[in-house]
């Protein structure tokens, strides 16, 4: 049932990684940048740059990061390595040559660790970062939650309302870490908690011209960045969906109750079969969805087939990590089992990447849309807007 198979130096590392992820998670201690040089010199990061000739597809990168998540019982690890590569992308992929000159070989080789800086406690349109327009670049002035990787980047990725602008626009500028005026703070999250999560403070921060990524319309840079990286951010999950999968029934093997091993009783033969489903189901509709990213059928801006997948793959793992508690018994809320940790690790999902009920939203507003429009266009060929999900969603 192993995703994938990786060399036996990755397995050793994965074995370290995997020694110390109680205590880290434990102590809020964020994957180190040596851990992660050393995920990059075994080869796990590089194959996610899409300006390598070396890049995966998105089906192949997709695969690997779900191998790297059933390695790896710290969640912090891949969510880091498929976040960093997703920004290096994004950073490259605008070719403003100023930027590319400072960071892409950088980036490319992993030696640069950028995180994003979106979330404002605000909608985009009244963001609470403010970028004023000076002679020598922009004075930002704000507060960035939930920066996840903050507390060990290099560089921010960071969204601002322009001051001024008469639609609220944004900007999206490339900060320094140690840029005058920023300061990074340790987050005391719940789950994800080696991921090195942090808030960013901005007090007349400067920033100068070179480094502005994007000085209009980022609400569109957003939209794409997060589009394409809602599947990769939950790959990692289907491969540690898997890995708490075995680690059950291996438990399962172990329990007698009333003379009977309980893997015999029919009620804990159709929880694990419950199991069974989510994760395959959940493959299925992963694998489709980065498949379809690799087609021309893929929306760059926003793709209802991508959001459904990250929505349904973070449902079935919640569901997946409820149904493995129960069955562990009393033991499910030991921490050495890893269960309750992964109950709080798999609950970052549902707002990472775009809140599930958010994506509900957006995925019912386009159903909508797309019904009025065939009603419009009476196309009588066309009897649903489900009959072909592939050319007509
Ligand atoms: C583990 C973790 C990692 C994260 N990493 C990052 C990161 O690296 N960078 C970053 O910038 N952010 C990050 N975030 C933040 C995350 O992207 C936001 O929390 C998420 O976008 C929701 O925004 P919000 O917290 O402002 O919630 P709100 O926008 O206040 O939404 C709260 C709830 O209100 C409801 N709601 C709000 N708007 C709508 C709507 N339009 N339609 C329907 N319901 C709605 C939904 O129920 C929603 O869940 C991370 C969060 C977590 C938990």
């Amino acid at each position: 049932m192993r995703t994938k198979v990786l060399s036996s130096e990755a397995l050793d590392y994965f074995a370290r990684i995997n020694a110390s992820a109680q205590e880290n998670d434990a102590q809020l201690k964020p994957i180190c940048k040596e851990n992660f040089s050393n995920a990059v010199s075994l080869g796990l990061y590089s194959s996610g740059i899409k300006s390598l000739t070396s890049h995966f597809s998105a089906l192949a990168w997709g695969k690997h990061l779900e191998s790297l998540g059933y390695h790896s019982m710290d969640c912090g690890l891949p969510l880091l390595i498929s976040l960093r590569a997703g920004l290096a992308n994004t950073i490259i992929g605008a070719k403003n040559p100023h930027i590319n000159l400072a960071y892409a070989a950088y980036l490319e080789q992993g030696e640069c660790l950028p995180a994003f800086a979106y979330t404002d406690g605000a909608d985009p349109f009244s963001f609470n970062t403010v970028a004023e327009k000076t002679e020598q670049g922009y004075l930002i002035n704000g507060v960035k939650s939930y920066v996840t990787g903050g507390m060990t980047a290099d560089i921010f990725v960071v969204y601002a309302r322009k001051k001024h602008s008469k639609n609220s626009d944004l900007a999206v500028f490339i900060i320094d870490r140690n840029n005058p005026g920023l300061h990074v703070q340790s987050t005391d999250v719940a789950g994800l908690r080696t991921a090195g999560i942090a808030t960013l403070v901005l007090k007349n921060c400067l920033v100068t011209k070179e480094k502005i990524l994007q000085e209009n319309d980022g609400l569109s840079h957003v939209q794409q960045f997060l589009n394409e990286r809602r599947l990769f951010l939950v790959s990692p999950l289907l491969g540690r969906m898997l890995g708490i999968f075995e680690a059950t029934l291996q438990e399962l093997d172990s329990r007698i109750r009333y003379g009977a091993p309980v893997s015999a009783m029919q009620y804990v033969q159709a929880q694990v079969g419950k199991m069974y489903q989510l994760h395959a189901s959940s493959r299925a509709v992963l694998y489709d969805a980065l498949q379809r990213q690799d087609s021309t059928e893929f929306d760059p801006y926003w793709d209802p087939i991508a959001s459904s997948a990250k929505a349904f793959v973070v449902d079935s793992a919640l569901q997946l990590v409820g149904i493995a508690q129960r069955l562990f018994g009393g033991d499910g809320y030991l921490r050495s089992k890893n269960i309750e940790r992964y109950q709080r690790d798999f609950a970052g999902y549902i707002p990472g990447g775009g809140a599930q009920d958010t994506l509900q939203v957006d995925l019912g507003i386009h159903a909508l849309n797309q019904h009025q429009l065939l009603n419009a266009f009476k196309d009588r060929n066309t009897k649903s807007i489900f009959t072909d999900p592939i050319t007509l969603i």
